[in-house]
């Protein structure tokens, strides 16, 4: 028999009403009208935000951009083959999102933030992605602009920096070999690559930047220093064009969209060195862009220029006469000028610009005579060297120790003995006897970061005993 306890029930029931709480849910959905090209029309869907990701029937998500009178306009992140007209679409109430998390270092992922790798998962949280210094990597194709910037990545080893590299619409041979690259340099370690090639999705190509940054924002935000390389968004502008054209939005200056100076100053504009209470992170951007035949003044360059701190110049002649990396001095600028650099980097490279701008302009003039006078002979002899010693082959990069005892060797005469073909070899025997020979000097520099009298003493021993060396064994 079973016994019935009032004031057990009556708990149970007063337990249920404490506990009851009303949560009504708005399931803001409507119903797709047209679909196709990877853009879909939805009637409905009023209370959408632009933006907001919409969620399809069958699965596939989509960005809400077009918010128009009677209908919204979404670009698909994903094929959308099953999609149909008439099946239902919802609100999600989120923007685009990807996970984050340390787990990502040493791996190649999609916009998505998918691994890409065959590598396997990847564990993470989840922070947004729609929301230092920026220098631009400019210059025609093939002139070495990804060497610059993967080659800034091989050299923060060691230096507790976190790299992104992005890359957007390359071929997806180009991406292999400087995941190659920083695989064997073993730089993957500090490294997370994140790849939408040329024959991927428009609307993921447009996402991948946003990626990039919000990963390595999450690192900012993690106290830690991030470098993050777009490669590049004039392949993200062509990307966002094609989107906008299949949503009917109308072009302005060179057919790009009117909004995409936005779509790039929203993702430059994230680079920052965060303050104190956000704890000192800093996250430094290199956009690289693509110009047609020099020309800088164009709608993609022109913006770009404008939102960054400055800009590295790849000439193609420089590079077809084999200077390379090919940066032409002459209009690459930081607007932030030499404030970042080490105080001994200051002290020693001051005269380098200067040098090598009225070399470039004698060496010019020096081609329509014969007869040139001493002055100008020896002129035209350290311009060569200093041009010389600042070449600098791929995935080699050099220490900012080594780079500011260089330029001093250059820039203080000690090159204008050696034939030209000498210059390098030279400098390499040099660095390695002053890494066997003269340690302090390298100590020195990066505990002090000055160029005093004490280091510039050991160096001219250092360099005096080294070109003895190196004369009696080239003359042998
Ligand atoms: P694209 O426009 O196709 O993206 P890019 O401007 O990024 O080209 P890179 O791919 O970086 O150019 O370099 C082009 C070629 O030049 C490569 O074969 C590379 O190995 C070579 N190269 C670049 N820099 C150097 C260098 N400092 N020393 C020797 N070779 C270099
Ligand atoms: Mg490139």
């Amino acid at each position: 028999m079973v016994t019935i306890r009032a004031d057990e029930i009556s708990n149970i029931i007063r337990e249920h009403i404490e506990q009851y709480n009303r949560e009504v849910k708005v399931v803001n959905t409507s119903t797709v009208l047209q679909v196709g090209n990877g853009i879909a029309r939805i009637y409905g869907l009023d209370e959408v935000m632009s933006g907001e990701l919409v969620e399809f029937e069958e699965g596939t998500i989509g960005i809400a951009l077009n918010l128009e009178s009677n209908n919204v306009g979404v670009v698909l992140m994903g094929g959308g083959l099953m999609i149909q007209e008439g099946s239902s679409v919802k609100a999600t109430g989120r923007i685009a999102q990807i996970p984050v998390s340390e787990a990502y270092l040493g791996r190649v992922i999609n916009a998505l933030a998918k691994p890409i790798d065959g590598r396997g998962e990847i564990s993470a949280s989840v922070i947004p992605i729609g929301r230092g210094q920026r220098e631009l990597i400019i210059g025609d194709r093939q002139t070495g602009k990804t060497v610059v910037a993967t080659d800034t990545i091989l050299n923060q080893q060691g230096k507790n920096v976190i790299c992104v590299y992005v890359a957007i619409g390359q071929k997806a041979s180009s991406v292999a070999q400087v995941v190659t690259t920083l695989q064997e340099k073993g730089a993957m370690e500090y490294t997370i690559v994140v790849a939408e090639t040329a024959d991927s999705l428009a609307t993921l190509q447009y996402l991948a930047p946003y990626t990039g940054a919000a990963l390595a924002e999450y690192f900012m935000y993690h106290k830690r220093h991030t470098l993050i390389i777009y490669d590049d968004p004039s392949k993200q502008a062509q990307a966002y064009r094609q989107m906008s054209l299949l949503l009917r939005r109308p072009l302005g200056g060179e057919a790009y969209p009117r909004d995409v100076f936005y779509l790039h100053s929203r993702l430059l504009e994230r680079a920052a060195k965060s303050g104190s209470r956000l704890g000192e992170g800093s996250m430094t951007a290199l956009p690289i862009v693509e110009t047609q035949s020099g020309d800088v003044s164009t709608y993609i360059p022109t913006n770009v220029i404008s939102i960054t701190d400055g800009q590295i110049f790849l000439s193609v002649n420089l590079f077809n006469a084999r200077i390379r990396p090919a940066i032409n001095m002459g209009i690459s600028v930081s607007r932030v000028g030499s404030a970042t650099q080490i105080k001994a980097m200051k002290q020693v490279a001051c005269k380098l610009k200067l040098e090598l701008a009225q070399f470039a302009e004698l060496e010019a003039f020096a081609q329509f005579t014969s007869d040139l006078d001493k002055a100008t002979q020896n002129q035209l002899a350290r311009g060569q060297r200093l041009r010389e010693l600042l070449k600098q082959s791929q995935s080699s990069p050099l220490t900012v120790e080594k780079q500011v005892m260089t330029i001093y060797t250059g820039t203080n005469g000690y090159l204008d003995s050696l034939e030209i073909g000498q210059v390098k070899k030279f400098l390499v025997e040099l660095r390695t006897y002053l890494k066997m020979n003269k340690p302090q000097f390298q100590e020195i520099i990066s505990s002090t970061k000055i160029f005093n009298e004490e280091v510039e003493a050991l160096l001219k021993d250092v360099i005096q005993e080294q070109m003895e060396r190196f004369l009696l064994y080239e003359q042998v």
